[in-house]
């Protein structure tokens, strides 16, 4: 497989496609390695995992410049994503020694509850975050005591494969990290229907993560997805509509677009709607599309010309539209939309585009933002707290910031409502979805 830098078309790298028989003999690694790895001390496995965390924190602006060659981040995204990989890292390398288990009091003995891991994980990473949708699955998993095999997306291994350098210069054991380049329906299909693969975790569209399900449910295999997005940023008169406005083009546009979080409806409510869309106009204009080596730069390119022909295909008359280079790279304008006809409104666009639409009041709003099947993340803003409240209560979405448009952070849960997924990552609790509870009951008598 050719990789190609998106912002100058040039081929920056081969890569040799695993088939179905490599991912076997994958599989037969991490089952040798999880035997071992399961019973590394987890003092010992905190250790290795901290040891790893430092590689990345000494290698990460490596890390990041292949980032910005393979995938088009701007320099200030890439350096955020190698950082909050060490940060997951480091986060996770604390969760083996408190892997608690229970003590449930029970008569003529007692009754004790195990974490125990599950075996081979196979984790599944689309391409517009490569390396840290990788790890937010990689670092709980290894934590619990799985093996793990990572498959990157066709377009984005480069960070991937020098991550699992980086994990053996730390001093994880040969097996227990691999990552396996390859095509979806071949590798990714593979590992999805192998039997001794206990877990998929995948990250991709809705149309993916659905037939993955489906076959899991044949082996009742475990299954994290997180899928696509439609998410709403909700605009009441009585907000701070200077900031609110400012900030609304990043919450969609940043890493172009091509975020499962981008808030791509924005719903405002009629009496500041026009206001509001000639502020956005101003913001939008001040962005600058172009070298994503550049810190002056907000949004670099999309990451193919299949999917720039994609997006492309959404906008028919934009209320506004930014500028981009021309020539080399798949660049593609930041643009704006009005109204709720077209297909930009309903279907995730995942590039550059977002649609403005007015609404009457509360109620009206909550209803356009959940008119959807998706349900990951969403914004709102207000200076009314029981309104912020309400609504934030209403919505059907697993991740939503009032009067800001944080979403991820790796301290807290994240994760889909409704078709944007099942299960949650990051958090306190993400090692629950990498282990089986075990209750154990020991007689007295
Ligand atoms: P995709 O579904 O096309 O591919 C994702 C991964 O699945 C790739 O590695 C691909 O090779 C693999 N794959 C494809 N077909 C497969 C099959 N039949 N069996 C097994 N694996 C297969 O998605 P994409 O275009 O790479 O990524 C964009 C999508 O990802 C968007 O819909 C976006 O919203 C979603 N996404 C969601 C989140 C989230 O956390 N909810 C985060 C990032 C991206």
């Amino acid at each position: 497989m050719k990789i190609i830098n998106p912002a100058t078309e040039e081929v920056v790298a081969e890569v040799e496609l695993a088939d179905a028989a490599e991912v076997d003999r994958a599989v037969e690694r991490a089952r040798g390695a999880y035997r071992t790895w399961r019973e590394v001390s987890p003092g010992d496995r905190a250790r290795l995992l901290r040891a790893f965390a430092r590689q990345v924190e000494e290698h990460a602006e490596e890390l990041a410049q292949l980032e910005i060659t393979n995938s088009g981040h701007t320099v200030g995204n890439a350096r955020w994503e190698a950082g909050n990989v060490r940060d997951v890292l480091h986060f996770y390398a604390g969760a083996p020694e408190r892997n608690h288990g229970r003590q449930i009091p029970v008569p003529g003995g007692i009754d004790v509850t195990f974490q125990e891991p599950l075996g081979v994980v196979g984790i599944i990473v689309p391409w517009n975050f490569p390396m840290v949708i990788m790890m937010w699955g990689v670092a709980p998993a290894l934590a619990a005591g799985n093996t793990v095999i990572v498959k990157p997306a066709e377009w984005t291994p480069l960070t991937a494969l020098r991550l699992a350098e980086l994990a053996l210069a730390a001093g994880i054991p040969e097996g227990v990290l691999q990552v396996l380049p390859g095509a979806g329906e071949v590798a990714g299909a593979r590992l999805v229907e192998h039997p001794d693969v206990a877990k998929i975790v995948f990250t991709g569209s809705t149309e993916v993560g659905k037939q993955i399900a489906a076959k899991a449910a044949g082996q009742v295999k475990r299954v994290t997805l997180e899928l696509g997005g439609k998410s709403a940023n909700i605009v009441f008169a009585d907000s701070d509509l200077a900031r609110a406005a400012a900030s609304a083009p990043m919450a969609v546009f940043d890493n172009s677009g091509q975020d499962c979080c981008a808030r791509s409806r924005i719903l405002v409510e009629r009496s500041v709607h026009d206001e509001f869309l000639e502020r956005l106009r101003v913001a939008v204009q001040e962005l600058k599309v172009g070298d994503p080596r550049d810190p002056e730069t907000s949004l670099g390119p999309l990451i193919s010309a299949e999917h720039r022909e994609r997006v492309a295909s959404f906008v028919a008359e934009p209320y506004f539209q930014g500028s981009c280079p021309a020539g080399p790279g798949f660049w593609f304008p930041a643009t704006v939309l009005t109204g709720d006809r077209d297909r930009a409104f309903r279907e995730e666009v995942f590039g550059p585009v977002v649609s403005v639409v007015p609404f009457e009041d509360e109620a009206d709003a909550i209803r356009i933002a959940n008119d959807t099947p998706y349900g990951l993340s969403g914004s709102i803003w207000t200076r009314d707290v029981g309104r912020a409240l309400r609504v934030a209560r209403a919505v059907e979405a697993g991740n939503l910031s009032v009067n800001s448009h944080s979403s991820v952070r790796y301290w807290t849960p994240f994760g889909g409502f409704k078709q944007s997924g099942l299960g949650r990552e990051l958090g306190p609790d993400a090692l629950a979805a990498f282990t089986e509870t075990k209750n154990v009951f020991i007689a007295s008598e």
